[in-house]
């Protein structure tokens, strides 16, 4: 680890500074897992920052290295100009889901962040009395967090964070797992108190695989791309609050996002192996072959027929643009549609599938499968080849993690059994961890 402290001085607004940052885990196999390479990134006071990027692209990693959780495997990462080494004293961090503790009530579990510190015992009261009042938690402060909505309890997440009177306040994914209403109340009341000045924290990042929830809340966008993950462009959000989502300024902007994610998210379609992300080493999505035959079948009708912009057609279809990107992704995958600037369109293939009744669909799909995902072809022939018609999982399982984490090698694997299940490909049998033969002769 190189832990070169710059000398040239710093601007004193700089609060965070990555630099070069690079970060590497082990795969089973001992080879190197690349997640992080070469990301730089500077968070100034007076900003809000986002780090939007999808699932898996290590945006919690490069989040963990700020709050001093996790280290860099190259690289620096300063705060205030110095190297992180623990976590900084001035930070404060918020997660997806806060764990409360459920046999304190919501007082004490905010109280509980000030003891670390050595607060008394008076000021740790009205201090946690202060930001629960300021969260809108007023009058909850003795119910336990069983009482709680999930907005509530994500209300004493912020409330934790937020009577440390942090600097800088790091946020991974804080919405994600509130209901849409309720995330929306949550993110326009943090918004409000921020553009009023009430919250303590100079800057704020927040990590997001929501397109219009950066859009909506952040200052500056860094996109980041995957695999390893690495700031692909930055965007300058300068629209006023409180920001209006139908603002055709603000639709342009997510539409341009979207554009910038899906450029970079086009597969490498070479069947070369040793690559990662291209032939048997590909990463698969387990994305449901009825959502898959749902979204063609969505894009092939009225209004869209055959091409759609990603945005409406998520709007449409009521999800998020993760979830569309892992779809659009696989559809492109197999040669049912293409993904370009921003827009889904229909191939000839995709259109005839539509068209189909459905044995004729799982045929098609079937064929598909083989000639465009070479671990399907390759499980298959296998099987083919086998007197017994069958094979261990295991052997397929490794030779994935040659290429790809263990959590990847899971989902590919998923997915793999999904699709071929559904085209009657073959078969897999979970307790003997078995491929076979669907219906051997
Ligand atoms: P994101 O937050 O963008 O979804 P993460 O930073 O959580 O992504 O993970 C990025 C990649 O790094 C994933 O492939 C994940 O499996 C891998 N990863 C994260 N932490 C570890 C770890 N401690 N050991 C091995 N792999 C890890
Ligand atoms: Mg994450």
């Amino acid at each position: 680890m190189t832990m070169t402290v710059s000398t040239t001085p710093i601007a004193t607004d700089e609060l965070i500074a990555i630099k070069g940052v690079s970060r590497v885990f082990p795969k089973a196999n001992g080879d190197d897992l690349r997640v992080l390479e070469d990301v730089d990134l500077t968070i100034r006071s007076g900003e809000i920052v986002g780090l939007l990027g999808r699932s898996g692209s290590g945006k919690s990693t490069l989040l963990r290295i700020i709050a001093g959780l996790s280290s860099p495997s190259s690289g620096d990462a300063l705060y205030r100009g110095k190297p992180i080494s623990g976590p900084p004293k001035g930070l404060a961090m918020v997660f997806q889901s806060f764990a409360l503790f459920p046999w304190l009530t919501v007082l004490q579990n905010v109280e509980l962040g000030l003891e670390a510190l050595g607060v008394d015992a008076d000021e740790r009261r009205s201090r946690a009395l202060a930001a629960i009042d300021l969260i809108g938690l007023d009058g909850f402060e003795n119910a336990y967090p069983k009482e709680l909505s999930g907005g509530m309890r994500q209300r004493v997440g912020f409330a934790r964070a937020l009577v440390v009177h942090p600097e800088i306040m790091l946020m991974d994914e804080p919405f994600s797992a509130l209901d849409v209403l309720t995330a929306e109340t949550l993110r326009t009341d943090i918004i409000d108190l921020w553009v009023e000045g009430r919250l303590p924290m100079q800057s704020v990042l927040i990590v997001t695989h929501n397109i219009e929830e950066a859009v909506l809340m952040c200052d500056r966008i860094l996109v980041f791309s995957s695999n390893p993950g690495r700031i692909a462009s930055e965007i300058k959000v300068e629209l006023p609050h409180p920001r209006n989502r139908l603002d055709p300024t603000f639709r342009k902007l997510v539409d341009s996002i979207y554009a910038h994610m899906t450029r970079r998210a086009e597969p490498k379609t070479t069947a070369e192996t040793g690559i990662p992300g291209t032939g048997v080493g590909m990463v698969l999505n387990p994305v449901s072959t009825n959502e898959m035959a749902g979204l063609l079948e969505a894009l092939a009708a009225e209004p869209f027929h055959g091409r759609a912009d990603l945005p409406i057609l998520a709007d449409r279809l009521q999800m998020e643009a993760d979830e569309l990107f892992h779809l659009a992704e696989t559809l492109q995958l197999i040669r049912f549609a293409n993904l370009s600037e921003g827009d889904l369109l229909l191939t000839d293939a995709g259109k005839t599938f539509t068209g189909l009744g459905t044995d004729d669909r799982k045929k098609l799909f079937a064929q598909h499968l083989l000639t465009y995902v070479p671990i399907i072809e390759l499980i298959r022939s296998v099987l083919d080849e086998r007197p017994s018609h069958t094979a261990p999982s295991v052997r397929f399982r490794q030779q994935l993690e040659d290429y790809m984490s263990e959590d990847y090698a899971d989902e590919t694997l998923k997915a793999v059994v999904a699709w071929a299940r559904y085209a009657e490909l073959f078969a897999f049998d979970e307790n003997a961890d078995m491929f076979s033969l669907e219906n051997p002769e």
